[in-house]
C-alpha cells in the first residue's frame, strides 16, 4: 500500500509546539514508511486565517527539518468543490436549514431529557416549507445541519456497521491497528455549512483527504471523537476511509495543551531564544 499522509494546519497564527509535534509525527511516519508527506492549508475561515502566517509556517517546518511535496493545497482556493459536496448531500435530502440562534439551541439542549454537552439532536418536527420560505425572504441567518435520522434511514444497516482502523496509541487500550466502531450519534446534527460560509472543516477535510489520496490521517487525539462523523461523510459520499492514527497531544509543563495565544510556545519565539531543532526533536521523542 502506498503510504500518503499530511499535515493540515490552519494559518491563523504562528506554529506552536503542539502543531510542530503533529507535523513532525506525520512527516516521520511518511519517512519510516517510504511514503509521501503533503502539506495542506486549512484556511476556510478567512477571517482568522491570514496569508501573512504562511511564510513563517513554512520557515518553521523547514527549520525543523521537514520537507513536503509541492504544490501545497490551500483550501480557500477550492470553495467551489466543497459547495459541490454540500449540493450532493442536499440532493440526497440529508441536510436541513436550521435557523436557530445559539441561545435557542442551548435552550433546546437543556430541555432534552438526556442532553449531553452541547449536542443538538435536531428539531422534533421539520420546519414547514412556508415557514422556511418566509425566514429566507426575511434574510435570516441559518446553518446547514446533517440530519442523523435521515442518514440512518438512507444508509439502513450500513449506518450501524461503519468502522475505521485506528493505529494511534491512546484511542483505546489496545495496541496496534484495531477496528473501531464509528458511531456519530454522540455528535448530534452537526453544522456542515452556514448561509455565509458554504463549507466547514468536516466537508473540506473529508473531500481533501480523498482527493489527495491520503492513506493515513495522522493528527492529534483531540480529533478522535470527530472521526465517526468523517467516516459517516465518507460513507455517504462513497469515499474511501483512510487509516487513522491519533497521536497524543504535547502538553506544557502545567499539563495544558499549547494554544495559539501562548506566545512563548511558538517556534518563532523558541528559535529566537536559542532553541535548536535537535532540542525540539528530543522533546518530541520523550
Ligand atoms: N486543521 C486542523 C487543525 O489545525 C487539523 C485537521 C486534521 O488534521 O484533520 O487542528
Amino acid at each position: 500500500m502506498n503510504f500518503v499522509t499530511r499535515f493540515a494546519p490552519s494559518p491563523s497564527g504562528y506554529l506552536h509546539l503542539g502543531h510542530a509535534f503533529s507535523a513532525w509525527t506525520a512527516w516521520r511516519a511518511a519517512c519510516d514508511n517510504n511514503g509521501r508527506f503533503l502539506l495542506r492549508l486549512e484556511d476556510i475561515d478567512t477571517t482568522r486565517c491570514k496569508r501573512e502566517f504562511e511564510a513563517p509556517l513554512f520557515d518553521d517546518l523547514i527549520w525543523l527539518g521537514l520537507d513536503w511535496e509541492e504544490p501545497v493545497r490551500r483550501q480557500s482556493e477550492h470553495f467551489d468543490e466543497y459547495a459541490a459536496v454540500l449540493e450532493r448531500l442536499k440532493a440526497l435530502g440529508l441536510v436541513y436549514r436550521c435557523f436557530k440562534t445559539r441561545t435557542e439551541i442551548l435552550e433546546d439542549i437543556a430541555r432534552a431529557p438526556h442532553g449531553v454537552g452541547e449536542v443538538y439532536r435536531g428539531p422534533d418536527t421539520p420546519m414547514s416549507a412556508d415557514e422556511e420560505a418566509a425566514r429566507l425572504t426575511a434574510g435570516e441567518a441559518y446553518a446547514w445541519r446533517l440530519s442523523l435520522d435521515r442518514c440512518r434511514d438512507h444508509l439502513g444497516e450500513r449506518f450501524g456497521a461503519m468502522r475505521f482502523v485506528e493505529e494511534g496509541p491512546s484511542a483505546t487500550k489496545g495496541q496496534g491497528p484495531r477496528e473501531v466502531g464509528a458511531d456519530p450519534t454522540p455528535l448530534g446534527d452537526v453544522v456542515l455549512a452556514r448561509k455565509d460560509v458554504g463549507t466547514s472543516y468536516h466537508i473540506a477535510v473529508v473531500h481533501d483527504d480523498a482527493l489527495q489520496g491520503i492513506s493515513h490521517v495522522i493528527r492529534g487525539e483531540d480529533l478522535f471523537e470527530l472521526t465517526p462523523l468523517h467516516v459517516l461523510l465518507q460513507t455517504l459520499l462513497d469515499l474511501p476511509t483512510p487509516i487513522y492514527r491519533h497521536h497524543r497531544l504535547l502538553l506544557d509543563e502545567t499539563g495544558k495543551r499549547f494554544a495559539k495565544r501562548d506566545q512563548a510556545a511558538t517556534l518563532q519565539a523558541m528559535r529566537e531564544s536559542g532553541a535548536t531543532s535537535e532540542g525540539l526533536r528530543s522533546i518530541f521523542l520523550r
